[in-house]
């Protein structure tokens, strides 16, 4: 077992280990409850009498142990984040523990959807998000990124519904609403996942497919249908995919994330679909997941960085082998300036800017900025620059294999790191100082630079607006996506009310099917308290709850006290659509005490 001690979960690991996980489970609309019961499998590793458990707003009515016969247990003190232990006792022969649960209908990892909040309007929804430390909110387990287990479950729904989970799932609905599954690879807690919906399902190849709710299938499946070629590329660069599927659920608006890695089943956001796929390189990262998290696994959340650093650097890999490497230039050097931003908020200093990280005593969520993902993308492109691409990929390939289905913390991949590159070691660490990138806060001076041919272009045009060329004039034609963001990212923090009307009237920003260029536009609505644009900020805000772009917003209006006051209005009519992880970034930006 590892030897790391996670400081976000109660639970003995190192003393008693959950190898597999059974599970039954009633999902209740009306309530707003799960009941069920789990039976872990053990192994008792040195003979402890008791197992400890991580849960989190659970009521536990009983726990009974192997044959059925009950068992002890205590509940120990509450932390806001962390939950509570749950100390089960049991003997050096026990083989299972089965614990009957009830989760509170306020349960932080589950989403209940009113019929109003799906695009079919007829039916709830429900989905869990895990990550990172959710899945004690509605299964008690060893919640750490350090454990993995097979599981099985049972789930029964309103008939009518389909449930889907991380796991082999079902195509169709059935009847009575009950639905198994089964997942045969080791999975991390995290990744433990439910949505239950008036879904359905289109295959987009032999190994891959899209569920959404009806009136969006036709659409997803457009979008995705590159998923088939993305998985040959993938695997044609890091080796086989081991999940044997790839299927992604389409969401309702309110899903907090681009997308989360489950395996077998990415939970994807509607709005990364635009209508001619420009933003799927969130479909390749979640995809990349497969090998760098769901496969090789932070063994902490202060070792995040091993999980989306490899992911983004692996996801642009995946699009340049698609697109060409002008085109993942553009997608580096938008995530360069997403990292410049980021650490211009933190400042240059901020111990959170570090690879590793210490979120003791913290939400882990605290450690989900920009940081892991495009430092860590930065740091792992300078170590391929520094060794060539050909040796970098067959260490990849080499970790990958060595690694997977287990974790580790950032320690020991340095230890594997530097024993795989000894010979050259020295070199290496000249041109990158492995020690000043993963423990120093700061982007070291030895960042490759990145400079997108495109971008450049962009800002030829930029120029020539700003030196007074109408906008219907300026020479945009074949823009890309990527090349548009470039564009209204550059444009002047600061614009009059009329520059901004000309530039919309002449580009219909504010009209975009686009999340990412409507979600730029709103930024410098926001910013500039452009007037015009506050109705379709309204709507967005109150429709959509992906993290990514409702707080910038809130955080741009709340820079003055008559913003501040609308962002405060808008978020008390938009709270009920937002996953409890953007509203607990909310409460905490506009000084809402949520309830
Ligand atoms: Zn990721």
């Amino acid at each position: 077992m590892p030897g790391h001690k996670d400081p976000h979960s109660y639970s003995n690991p190192h003393e008693v280990v959950i190898r597999d996980s059974t599970l039954e489970m009633e999902v209740n609309f009306f309530t707003r409850t799960i009941e069920g019961k789990v039976t872990h499998t053990i192994e008792n590793l040195s003979g402890a009498n008791r197992l400890v458990l991580d849960i989190r707003d659970l009521t536990i009515y009983r726990i009974t142990l192997d044959d059925g016969e009950e068992t002890a247990f205590a509940i120990g003190p509450h932390n806001k984040y962390l939950g509570n232990p749950l100390a089960i006792e049991i003997t050096g022969q026990t083989r299972s523990v089965t614990i009957f649960f009830l989760s509170n209908p306020r349960s932080s990892a589950i989403q209940w959807l009113e019929p109003t909040q799906t695009a079919g309007k007829r039916h709830p929804f429900l989905f869990t998000q895990s990550q990172a430390i959710l899945a004690r909110t509605w299964i008690p387990c060893q919640d750490t990124p350090s454990v993995r287990f097979t599981f099985s479950a049972k789930v029964k729904v309103p008939p009518g519904l389909l449930a889907l989970m991380s796991a082999d799932n079902p195509t169709e609905k059935n009847k009575n609403g009950e639905y198994e599954f089964k997942m045969n690879q080791p999975i991390p807690s995290y990744l433990l996942a439910l949505a239950v919906g008036d879904l359905e399902y289109q295959s987009l190849g032999e190994k891959t497919g899209v569920y959404a709710e009806s009136p969006m299938l036709k659409k997803a499946s457009s979008e995705f249908a590159e998923v088939q070629e993305m998985m040959r590329v993938a695997e044609s660069i890091y080796g086989k995919y081991l999940w044997g599927r790839f299927d992604v659920l389409v969401l309702p608006p309110s899903f907090p994330f681009g997308g989360m890695e489950n395996p077998r089943l990415t939970f994807a956001t509607p709005t990364i679909i635009a209508g001619d796929q420009s933003l799927v390189h969130v479909v390749a990262h979640e995809l990349a997941h497969s090998w760098s998290g769901n496969l090789v696994t932070n063994a902490t959340w202060n070792d995040f960085w091993l999980n989306e650093g490899f992911t983004v650097y692996f996801e642009r890999r995946i699009m340049e082998a698609l697109n060409g490497k002008l085109y993942a230039e553009m997608l580096a050097e938008l995530g360069y300036q997403d990292l410049k931003a980021t650490l211009k908020e933190f400042g240059n200093t901020h111990e959170d800017t570090a690879l590793k990280i210490n979120l003791k005593g913290r939400n882990p969520d605290d450690g989900m900025t920009l940081i892991p993902y495009e430092k860590g993308y930065f740091f792992l492109l300078a170590l391929e620059q520094a060794v060539g691409r050909k040796d970098w990929d067959q260490f990849l390939n080499d970790y990958f294999g060595e690694y997977a289905f287990r974790s580790l913390d950032t320690e020991e991949f340095l230890r594997y790191f530097e024993s795989y590159f000894s010979e050259d070691l020295p070199l290496i660490k000249h041109r990158v100082p492995l020690n000043q990138w993963i423990y120093d806060p700061g982007l070291p001076k030895s960042a490759p630079p990145i400079n997108s041919k495109r971008f450049r272009q962009v800002e030829k045009v930029i120029k020539q607006w700003k030196n007074g060329l109408d906008p219907q004039h300026l020479n945009i034609s074949e823009w890309s996506t990527h090349e548009w963001l470039h564009f209204i990212r550059n444009l002047p923090s600061s614009l009059t009310p009329q520059e901004m009307t000309n530039l919309d009237e002449a580009f219909h920003f504010s009209k975009s099917k686009n999340s990412e260029i409507l979600f730029a536009w709103l930024l410098h609505a926001a910013n500039n308290q452009y007037q015009p644009a506050e109705p379709i900020m309204d709507k967005f805000l109150t429709s959509v709850g992906r993290r990514k772009y409702v707080l910038p917003i809130y955080k741009a209006l709340s820079q003055t006290n008559e913003g501040f006051q609308k962002a405060k209005s808008i978020y008390r009519r938009a709270r009920p659509n937002y996953h409890s992880i953007t509203a607990s970034s909310l409460d905490r930006l506009l000084g809402l005490n949520g309830g």
